[in-house]
């Protein structure tokens, strides 16, 4: 599909860093699939990886902790 941000650059399947603000909490998960703008570098999530991103942060911030770099993991 053609970026949307760029409007130049075509998105290939690649894996990305999804950053998660929440409550003055920061949760950075790592090498998460998505679609990368090869112009911009703009990634695109999908809906199903957005919802186990989402479920993972809140596991982490169960356990409370501000800043926290996690690894995706598949559901
Ligand atoms: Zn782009």
């Amino acid at each position: 599909m053609k970026c949307v941000i760029c409007k130049a650059g075509e998105t290939k399947a690649d894996r990305a860093t999804f950053t998660v603000d929440r409550g003055g909490h920061t949760y950075v998960l790592r090498e998460v699939p998505a679609l990368v703008c090869q112009q911009c570098g703009e990634p695109y999530f999908d809906a199903e990886v957005t919802k186990q991103v989402l479920a993972q942060v809140e596991q982490a911030s169960r356990s409370g902790v501000d800043v926290a770099v996690l690894k995706f993991k598949a559901a």
